[in-house]
């Protein structure tokens, strides 16, 4: 090696040090001024050497990379959010819940909660690959030159290190930092900003790199994902994480119950006050790795976590209106409008009322003073009214009997809490709000098209109903506001791109009433096309596996509209997916139809989440717990005694990974 690449070497390795010390140590050992001296030798000899460039050298931590458009990228590992508890009961509900699914002792890491913007890194042969946005979970936006500005993320390893994996944490902005840089804007005229919580989301998405690197975020880890890990507990890879070089906060603790992890949250209740930044909570989870791939997840978080939601904060204030929204399916909402108050950060003026009869339990008047509480939740709620500030001319709230936006008189079906608007095809609200959500990211994923064009497109008379999309020509856009050409033809391109979504996600996008993304799942797995769906009559429907009475219904009165047919046809003629792609039928059989099934323990040909997955293609049903009900268990490696005497006791077949295998074959 010459001399001038091990002096570069040197000092980038020195400076990284330092770096580390500072920011995720809080443990300088060199002055500030020091530092930059340093940062500006490497800068030079970087400069005049350039065959020396490394993408995470420490001179590179300014920014000035500007994304214009972020990649979306898929995590290798989907990022679920998390179940929450408010109450010592909650929690012990929790450990009841899980004690049967799992053997054993229990112990819990608890963590504190950081408020900020989750964030996922990538980490190959120590050096980071990628930064990626929480996003819908399933995929997210890659944001690596913004976040390779934020000094506390390592962008070289220490020490050992998985050759590949992902690591989780939460990007916040410390109270410290986030009132510097509204000091700043105060006195430069601009409006201060409102949380730090929101300034440190909206950071992660600037296009500038070099703005993010004036602001001071931080990057708390809490999660190491790979294939193979080298650590069998979560409190063991926090402490890797600190030997990487992560800034992992030293709060979290070991414990070995419940009534311990309560312990944990009181005291942070209090004491979080003088954390340096946000937290709203407590994160409790199951240390054993194991354990916690025993326990699995449910379709929206994993069982082995639980959040403690600290107490939201109350204010009060005065309900100046009520005033009623309509959504997609012609749900109406009723909205208080208040008296603009400040409440955990941000100015409140608008609370969600629910519906009718909740407006009629606590009795809620127009010029009453309302507690208000604003929880993980983005809309607050009125918990209370203050009876004692009510005025004497105060009049009990009537309902409103028809739609405020189109005058039909509203409905309530039987055991529903909300009202709507039967105004299907005529209710401007519902007609926007259908085509926003078959646009929208997890249904059509529409590129180039937005929710705001889509109420432009219907309120010029361009389309009224989703298959109109698949008509639009360049010419008819571009007169539209805001509209150039390059924009038309995104918009015709996206659209026509649309074409390739799998029938599942068609489904969800037609937005029948009650039909999510599971469930659509569900049905277009079982039905294959739409045609046999359209088909079912509601007994069928109910025969398939968790679907009830109210979402067949829904279905059953979807098709019988001779207008959502001729609509269902004309998405057909365009080309869209109305049945299961070929491939993904090969792949499906129904041999194990009716059988449900308990995986438990390691397995070595395929990993459980493949064997789930081959469960469902081949028409079973995944359970968590032994019962009665359960047809077989697949045992693999390490399964726990206790599961194996309930299986045993109650008769049920523990079948081998390779005998199962052979039921599929
Ligand atoms: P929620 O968004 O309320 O479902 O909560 C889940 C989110 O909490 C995760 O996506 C993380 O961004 C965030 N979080 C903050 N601190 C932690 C922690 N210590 N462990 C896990 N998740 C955390
Ligand atoms: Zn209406």
């Amino acid at each position: 090696m010459n001399t001038t690449e091990q002096k570069i070497q040197t000092l980038r390795e020195e400076l990284r040090q330092h770096n580390h010390n500072y920011y995720v140590l809080d443990n300088p050992t060199i002055s500030d001024y020091e530092f930059d001296i340093k940062l500006k030798a490497l800068q030079a000899l970087e400069d005049a050497h350039p065959e020396f460039y490394d993408v995470n050298s420490p001179t590179l931590r300014v920014g000035g990379e500007v994304t214009k458009n972020f990649n979306t990228i898929v995590h290798s590992h989907r990022m679920y959010s998390l179940d929450n508890s408010y109450s010592l009961e909650d929690l012990q509900d929790w450990e009841t819940r899980i004690k049967k699914l799992v053997d054993g002792d229990i112990q819990y890491t608890c963590e504190l909660k950081y408020d900020g913007a989750s964030i996922s890194l990538t980490y190959e042969n120590g050096s980071l690959l990628r930064a990626v946005t929480r996003g819908d979970g399933v995929q997210g936006d890659e944001v690596t030159a913004n976040i390779k500005t934020i000094n506390s993320v390592p962008l070289q390893l220490k020490g050992e290190y998985p050759a590949k994996f992902d690591i989780r944490g939460e990007i916040v902005l410390p109270f410290d930092g986030f009132n510097k840089m509204n000091e700043e804007r105060i006195a430069n005229g601009e409006e201060p900003y409102r949380n730090p919580r929101n300034t440190a989301s909206g950071s992660l998405k600037l296009q500038d790199s070099a703005e993010v690197a004036k602001r001071p975020l931080e990057c708390l880890l809490y999660n190491i994902k790979a294939d193979k890990l080298p650590f069998e507990t979560q409190f063991e890879g926090l402490a890797l994480a600190r030997q990487m070089g992560f800034k992992v906060p030293e709060a979290a603790k070991l414990v070995g119950s419940i009534e311990d992890v309560f312990e944990f949250i009181n005291y942070w209740d209090e004491a979080r006050h003088d954390l340096p930044y946000e937290t709203d909570g407590v994160v409790v989870k199951v240390n054993n790795l194991f354990q916690q791939d025993e326990l699995g997840f449910t379709s929206k978080a994993p069982r082995w976590a639980m959040a403690y939601k600290f107490k939201a904060e109350q204010v009060s204030t005065v309900l100046n209106e009520i005033t009623y929204q309509v959504g997609r399916t012609g749900a109406i909402t009723p909205v208080a409008n208040l008296e603009p108050v400040e409440l955990a950060g941000t100015i409140v003026k608008r609370a969600s009322l629910h519906n009718a009869d909740q407006i009629e339990k606590l009795d809620i008047r127009v010029n009453d003073t309302v507690f208000v509480e604003k929880g993980g939740e983005i809309i607050p709620k009125i918990i209370a009214v203050d009876l004692s500030k009510r005025p004497s001319s105060s009049r009990s709230t009537l309902y409103i009997t028809e739609c405020p936006e189109c005058n039909t008189a509203l409905e309530r079906l039987e055991g529903e809490a909300k009202h709507f608007c039967p105004n299907y095809n005529g209710c401007n609200p519902q007609v926007v709000g259908r085509i926003q959500h078959y646009i929208s990211r997890k249904a059509m994923d529409i590129e180039g098209l937005g929710g705001e064009t889509v109420a432009l497109l219907v309120n010029e008379g361009l389309i009224t109903n989703y298959a109109d999309l698949y008509t639009l020509t360049k010419e008819q856009v571009m007169p539209l506001e805001r509209m150039a050409e390059k924009s038309a033809e995104n918009l015709v391109q996206g659209i026509a791109a649309s074409k390739q979504i799998p029938f599942e996600r068609v489904l969800f996008a037609i937005g029948i009433r009650f039909v999510g993304e599971t469930v659509a799942k569900k049905l277009a797995k079982h039905y294959k096309t739409i045609d046999d769906l359209s088909k079912a009559g509601i007994e069928d429907l109910e025969r398939v596996d968790e679907i009830g009475i109210k979402i067949a219904e829904s279905v059953v009165a979807f098709f019988a509209s001779e207008e959502n047919r001729t609509i269902i046809q004309r998405l057909k003629d365009s080309g869209v997916q109305l049945e299961i792609s070929a491939e993904k039928l090969a792949s499906q059989t129904n041999k194990l139809e009716g059988k449900s099934f308990v995986v438990s323990g390691v397995f070595t040909s395929v990993s459980r989440t493949e064997l789930k997955k081959l469960i469902e293609d081949n028409g079973g049903k995944n359970v968590s717990s032994i019962s009665s009900k359960t047809d077989f268990v697949v045992a693999g490696e390490k399964m726990g005694p206790s599961k194996k005497e309930k299986a045993e006791k109650l008769n049920i077949s523990l079948i081998s990974e390779e005998e199962f295998l052979q039921m599929i074959t």
